[in-house]
């Protein structure tokens, strides 16, 4: 009879989210055999595949928390590693914009907030420099600050860059895996998925929107997620003109606030909404909400009226009756618990990674670094700032299908389509290949290349489901 124990993973991460495969590819830089599950078929498709895609400082989190260091430490990281992956970031600065007498009168505390929270760049616009820099503001905008380091980044690449990382590393990615139940035997855990066992000395809980069930197998009970849902809309290409920076509103105790944002693809965000909803599956857009959007977005930028929307979507914000990160350790029982990480995550991911790396080591996980460094993944650029493959010349006379363009659109060559379907981590669906190459992304939402795009995809190279408990024994030693 086989020894179960064989097939125990050192650690077993729950949740492939931006969060959880932070943790995945920071633990993969150590000798240790790790699972990343998750109940979705691709990696980031929760919460991280739906916001609003802002690659914070941390200028306005509340200083002193949790979520106010891991989120400058976790930008910084992000900023480097984007650099150096190829993950779309662009600097375009942000400008918190006071449209009455009480904001304008507030900014000198976001000011000390922002340098407080050591981000010290902040800076004071007049109203006739701020309609100098931004003349297609509305009117009636009576000063702003100036955040010269907020930021726009792909929130569909960075996951994927972190999971190709871990994976390339000898993570092994389990996916339709979600975890039902948990039973501990003597040093190891027993976690029953919707598609078999996993076993692991060790389990992370990093499950967004399913923190708090997870947390309860494994006995606590100090938070419950409160689903606060986030509406947007995605303007078209031909709205880019009417912005520079990201326009940010005067935050409240709750949210963020609506803003308007231009996106690494090249078209402008607007939003989100905050709205606290009953059903972690929730994601529908509303009537009241989008026409809250509308009327803001009009105030704020009148031109987006005359605008074509290209799409609306919603993101749940995985909020709980705490306003920081619920991250804990309990070394006694080997569990990691990283919840509430409510609105910044995208940004925070890599400082939280750290951080909970970190208080493993501490509680007694055996940190031993791997002899060779583990390489980085160059990510395919879906941006638009950057060179893109039907721009590179040179890439086309070495191989014509980067010349062939499939989205006419974005611009998606079949090369991009046919390196996405045989990458580490492939798309399962067309709205993982939509997230890797952009294609179906633009103006008319797939109506030209669908047919063609699910051609090429039914057309991919399929592995199969491999039954979870031979996945977990497969973890590669390092
Ligand atoms: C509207 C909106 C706007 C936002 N804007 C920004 C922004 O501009 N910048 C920023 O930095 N952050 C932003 N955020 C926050 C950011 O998106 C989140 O903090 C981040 O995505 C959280 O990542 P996560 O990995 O914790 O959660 P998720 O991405 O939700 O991942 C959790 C994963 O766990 C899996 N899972 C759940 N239960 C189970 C189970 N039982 N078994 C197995 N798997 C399970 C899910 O399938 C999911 O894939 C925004 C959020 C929203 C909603």
């Amino acid at each position: 009879m086989t020894d179960p124990r064989s097939a125990v993973a050192d650690v077993v991460i729950v949740g492939a989210g931006v969060v959880g495969t932070a943790i995945a590819r920071t633990l993969a830089r150590y000798r240790l055999d790790c699972v990343l599950a998750d109940a979705a078929r691709d990696v980031g498709t929760g919460t991280s595949k739906a916001n609003t895609a802002i690659l914070h400082t941390g200028f306005d989190a509340k200083p002193g928390t949790l979520e106010s260091r891991l989120l400058a430490r976790g930008s910084a990281l992000l900023r480097e590693y984007a650099a150096d992956t190829g993950i779309p970031v662009e600097y375009t600065g942000a400008l918190l914009v006071a449209w009455t007498a009480e904001q304008l009168g507030g900014l000198p505390a976001l000011e000390e907030n922002a340098r407080r929270n050591g981000y010290l760049a902040v800076r004071r616009v007049g109203a006739g420099e701020l309609y100098a820099r931004e003349p297609a503001l509305g009117p009636g905008a009576l000063g702003a600050l100036e955040i010269p380091d907020e930021a726009i980044i792909c929130p569909w690449t960075t996951p994927l860059a972190f999971a190709t990382e871990a994976v390339g590393a000898g993570v092994r990615l389990v996916l339709e895996a979600g975890v039902t139940g948990v039973s501990s035997f003597d040093g190891f855990y027993e976690l029953a998925t919707t598609r078999g066992v996993l076993r692991g000395r060790w389990v992370v809980n990093a499950a967004g929107l399913g923190s708090d069930v997870i947390d309860r197998m494994f006995g606590g009970d100090g938070f419950t997620i409160r689903p606060r849902r986030g509406e947007l809309i995605v303007f078209d290409k031909l709205a880019r003109s009417l912005l520079r920076s990201i326009l940010l509103p005067v935050p409240t105790a709750r949210s963020k606030g609506v803003l308007v944002a231009p996106t690494v693809y090249g078209n402008v965000l607007l939003g989100p909404t905050a709205e606290d909803v009953p059903d972690r599956g929730d994601t529908a857009t509303t009537a009241a909400g989008l026409d809250l959007l509308m009327a803001a977005g009009r105030r704020i930028l009148p031109g987006l009226g005359e605008e074509e929307v290209t799409a609306t979507y919603a993101g749940l914000r995985a909020a709980t009756e705490h306003a920081d990160y619920q991250i804990r350790v309990d070394g006694a029982r080997r569990y990691a618990c990283v919840a509430g990480i409510r609105s910044t995550g995208l940004s925070a991911s890599l400082g939280i990674a750290e951080h909970v790396v970190g208080l493993l080591g501490e509680a007694g996980l055996a940190l031993r670094a791997r002899s060779s460094a583990v390489a980085l993944p160059r990510m395919p650029y879906i941006g638009e700032v950057g060179r893109r493959p039907y721009q590179d010349a040179e890439l086309i006379a070495g191989d014509g299908a980067y010349g062939q363009i499939v989205c006419h659109c974005e611009r998606v060559s079949l090369g991009e389509v046919r390196d996405a379907l045989a990458s580490p981590v492939p798309p399962a669906d067309l709205g993982g290949l939509r997230r890797r190459t952009r294609a179906m992304n633009g103006r008319c939402q797939g109506f030209f290349c669908a047919a063609t795009v699910s051609r090429l995809f039914d057309s991919r190279p399929r592995s199969g489901l491999v039954p979870v408990a031979e996945a977990a024994a497969e973890v590669r030693r390092p």
